[in-house]
């Protein structure tokens, strides 16, 4: 027996069978439209009858350059005969013609496949008998021409807008505006123009023969698959170019044949805000694609419960049905003639991230799905979108965009800008001003900047500059890289093009997509406290075994964290804080000390500083650990940066020629005299590699006073806290470790004085000591390592440059990319952790460290944290937690729990 390639809408079970049972083979054999298709037929839904040519027929088609395999053809001509049957029509019988539609689907629905063509079975004599037939010659001549156009054009491949040329023209003959004007005799000369179109483009008549149409529309389906919009389409979403199309062939059932008929599209839920009622619009009296073409005014689907009560009903039910059935919200097809409803196709509906919540949400509530098919459903990059502000819909379909950098942190932002961090900060702070900063790019001084303005728009840099990371570790919306524009530092303003942008001028940005605008557009805040949202991630919390902790360095942002569902702090970083301006100066005359004393009063100086930012942490999450890092980079980042230095006093002294008064010069004197001293410090501070020179541990070890300062400020602050009933659970952190002999001496002199502290105040603080593992050498004698920390957290940053080799900054602005792009690597290491070398020294790590101690907790902080894929990961193997950013709590909340069914399944 030779194969079937041809299966009835009727005959679903057979090519279920064919396929093992898998919905999803059914789906490739048939592609996605034909197999539901027959899926409806099988429910007893109205269908019109039709067959489905396989994808597999597409595929040996397509290998065999061009030949019909097997009998295909004859089985095609069988299945037309059994329409013919179900109909009690006949093709190509002009006393009762069948007429069908000829439809690509293939697996997945791919712009750029093949546009369906209607009325295929029309041709001079075929089109006589069916005005005899309907009376109405109108509507014949308008099916035909309809034919004759989208034959042309999708598979003889005439131009459309000849097509369209010849309609105007004739509109213009008859004197009307609307096509829907037009005579039958218009359309009678239209259709004969069309078909002398079709013979001088391709110097064939028009096949009158309704079988050569059909052969010819068959293949053209299938070369369809391999045409170039369809090839770059797949290229561009990951599709494979194995999978074929299908093809289906469907007898025609007709929306405009008067008053009584219509045809529509329609969701079966509200594909904006997912609430449970039909969404949708039709035309009275139109065709197919008329009410996508949007050539007349639709009308809402609410309509046709007026109109046509009776179809309204049914088509509720159906809709019903069909959810209840492929258990989704359905995009469904329709179309009615006289009176009769038809469906003619179904599909799952797009739908925006809060629909998607609610549906799936409400679908658990309505028995339809389980809650782990709700919490798959719902993807990380959905959840991104409740946590930021919006632009309006309807602003940013109006607006012009004036440039466009790269999309590093989502969410929409618009205030005045400022060019300055000083600036933005004060005019945030002072001014209660909604501030965008604008930068050539940021430093770690410009954070202050950041954090007061309500995004960030940088001229240079890339995904991973300075300016992304912090912008979304604060969740601030942010555009990088916007090169287009100019910023004129003296001039104080912005240019691109012919627009001048002042300081102080109002610019709207969006984060989503990378796009600015001038002015002041219009936000919307989607709602994290969304209860359907609540609901899935409440429902994620109880399929996750990886617990979600937050990044966080300030009491606000812990607060935040613990609201988004954070259980705990997995990194808080204590440099931040010396950064602050009124820190800064003391920290500078800390590092600038010469002698012991001078330096001690400095740290002494910080203490209680640093006390009360750990006291405020503490309570912010209480119960819960806060793993608070000691001091981590190196010195001179405190200082002013050499080169500037350089320049400044150079600058300084030839100004200093031209003072006149005393104070002048005095004031110039004494800034020299600054600045010298800042110079000494940094030329001695200086290093040729500062990323692997004096930090971390190793100033510890260097400047123990300043990392026993830090631990005295965590349990002061903790014993207060737990004097006043507060449950505080410090976790202190000694950064990149590679020798256990490091630790044990930074551990030993800091957890006396943690016993010191405890003494003295006469509390007991429930505590741990640990370190970070971000040295491949940590990795490899984790066992010794955790016989001296309680705790280990990846740094899988700084872990990932160590274990490449690379600098991140080098290695994002000059080669990384260039790896990517060119197949080297597949991912940037830096957004998604190697699973191959940096996940072997993790698996490694987790194996000989839970061999010493089996209790000592284990997690990642830093940006992988929040990356899905590394969720992913460390789930895999077997960590404690993850700790990102206190706005991705809630993605990693999600992906943890995808982690953890993916798993299971
Ligand atoms: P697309 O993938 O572009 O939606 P479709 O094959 O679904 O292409 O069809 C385009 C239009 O033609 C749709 O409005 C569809 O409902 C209509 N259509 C397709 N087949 C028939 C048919 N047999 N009878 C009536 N209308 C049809
Ligand atoms: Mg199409
Ligand atoms: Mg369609």
């Amino acid at each position: 027996m030779s194969e079937k390639y041809v299966y009835l809408f009727s005959e679903v079970d057979q090519a279920e069978k064919h396929v093992g049972g898998a919905w999803d083979d059914v789906r490739s054999l048939l592609g996605g439209k034909g197999a539901n298709l027959g899926d409806m037929t099988r429910l007893g839904v109205p269908v019109p009858p039709g067959f489905t040519v396989t994808t597999e027929a597409c595929n040996a088609y397509l290998e065999a350059g061009g030949e019909f395999p097997g009998d295909s053809w004859k089985q095609e001509l069988e299945a037309i005969a059994a329409m013919e049957q179900a109909t009690g029509k006949k093709f190509g019988d002009p006393s009762n013609p069948l007429l069908v539609s000829c439809r690509s689907g293939a697996k997945f629905s791919m712009p750029g496949m093949m546009d369906t063509i209607l009325n295929i079975g029309l041709n001079d004599e075929v089109v006589e008998g069916m005005v005899r037939l309907t009376g109405d010659a109108r509507f014949v001549y308008d099916s035909y021409r309809r034919l004759v156009q989208m034959f042309g054009s999708v598979v003889l491949e005439v131009p459309d807008e000849v097509f369209e040329t010849v309609i105007t023209a004739q509109r213009d003959k008859a004197g009307v505006r609307v096509d829907s004007e037009l005579s039958a005799d218009d359309w009678r000369i239209v259709t004969r123009k069309f078909k002398e179109l079709v013979s001088s483009f391709t110097g064939q008549s028009f096949p009158t023969d309704p079988f050569e149409q059909l052969e010819l529309s068959t293949r053209a389906v299938f070369g369809s698959w391999n045409g170039k919009r369809a090839v770059d389409y797949r290229n561009a979403a990951g599709i494979a170019h194995d999978l074929g199309t299908a093809v289906n062939i469907q007898a025609m059932v007709f929306g405009n044949t008067g008053p009584e008929s219509g045809t529509g599209v329609a969701m079966s839920r509200n594909a904006s805000t997912g609430s449970p009622e039909i969404e949708g619009d039709f035309l009275i009296n139109a065709q197919g694609e008329d009410v996508v073409a949007g050539i007349r005014k639709t009308q809402p689907i609410s309509d046709l419960e007026q109109l046509m009560p009776d179809v309204y009903k049914e088509f509720e039910q159906i809709a019903r049905k069909l959810e209840t059935h492929f258990r989704n919200m359905q995009d469904m097809e329709f179309t009615i003639e006289r009176g009769k409803l038809w469906i003619l196709q179904t599909r799952d509906g797009k739908r925006t991230a809060q629909a998607e919540v609610r549906i799936a949400a409400d679908m658990v509530d309505e028995g339809l799905i389980t809650k782990d098919e709700a919490v798959k459903r719902v993807k990380p990059a959905q959840v991104d979108f409740f946590l930021h502000p919006q632009l309006e819909q309807a602003a940013r379909e109006s607006s012009k965009p004036i440039a466009k950098g790269l999309n590093v942190s989502p969410g929409a932002a618009v205030g005045v800008v400022a060019f300055d961090a000083d600036t933005a900060e004060r005019w945030a702070k002072d001014g209660q001003r909604d501030v965008i900063m604008v930068r050539p790019e940021t430093k770690p001084d410009d954070v202050h900047g950041m954090l007061a303005a309500m995004g960030i728009l940088t001229l240079r840099g890339g995904r991973t500059s300075h300016a992304a990371l912090v912008a979304r570790q604060f969740g601030k919306p942010a555009v990088v890289g916007a090169e287009d524009f100019e910023l004129d530092l003296d001039k104080r303003e912005l240019r691109v093009e012919d627009l001048v942008i002042k300081e102080g001028e109002w610019l709207s940005i969006d984060g989503t997509n990378g796009l600015v605008y001038s002015g002041q557009l219009p936000t919307v805040v989607p709602d994290l406290q969304n209860v359907n949202l609540l609901k899935i991630l409440g429902w994620a919390d109880e399929f996750r075994r990886l617990d979600v902790r937050a990044n966080a360095d300030y009491p606000r942002d812990a607060e935040r964290a613990r609201e988004y569902g954070a259980q705990g702090i997995g990194l808080c970083r204590t440099e931040h804080m010396f950064f602050e301006t009124d820190r800064l100066p003391i920290v500078q005359r800390m590092i600038l000390a010469k002698s012991v004393t001078e330096r001690t009063e400095a740290i002494a100086e910080l203490l209680p500083l640093q006390r009360g930012d750990f006291e405020g942490l503490l309570r912010a999450m209480a119960g819960q650990p806060v793993i608070i890092r000691l001091l981590d980079p190196p010195l001179h980042e405190f200082l002013p940066a050499y080169d500037e230095l350089i320049q400044d006093l150079a600058d300084l002294k030839v100004r200093l020629q031209h003072f006149q008064t005393m104070s002048e010069i005095d004031d110039a004197l004494e800034q020299i005299r600054v600045k010298q001293g800042f110079l000494e410090r940094v030329s001695a501070l200086r290093e040729a590699n500062p990323m692997l020179g004096s930090r971390g541990v190793r100033l510890g070890i260097l400047i123990p006073e300043l990392t026993r300062m830090q631990v005295r400020a965590v349990f002061e602050a903790a014993c207060k806290c737990v004097r006043e009933g507060v449950d505080a659970r410090p976790e202190v952190m000694i950064p990149l470790t590679a020798h256990v002999r490091e630790l044990q001496v930074q551990r030993a002199a800091l957890e006396a004085e943690a016993r010191a502290v405890m003494a003295e105040q006469n509390v007991e603080v429930h505590y741990k000591f640990g370190t970070m593992i971000e040295i491949p050498r940590a990795a490899l004698t984790a066992d010794e390592m955790a016989s001296c920390a309680e705790f280990f957290s990846f740094g899988t940053n700084d872990l990932t440059q160590t274990t490449f080799g690379i600098s991140r900054d080098d290695a994002e602005a000059g080669f990384l990319m260039h790896y990517i792009r060119n197949d080297i690597l597949t991912d940037n290491p830096f957004e998604t952790i190697d699973p191959d070398g940096v996940g072997q020294l993790i698996h490694l790590a987790v194996e000989k460290g839970r061999r010493v101690r089996p209790d000592i907790e284990i997690g990642v902080c830093g940006e992988h944290g929040g990356d899905p894929k590394s969720i992913a990961l460390c789930h895999q193997l077997g960590l404690s937690y993850v700790s990102c950013s206190p706005f991705r709590v809630p993605i990693a909340r999600l992906a943890a729990a995808h982690a953890a069914l993916d798993a299971a399944s």
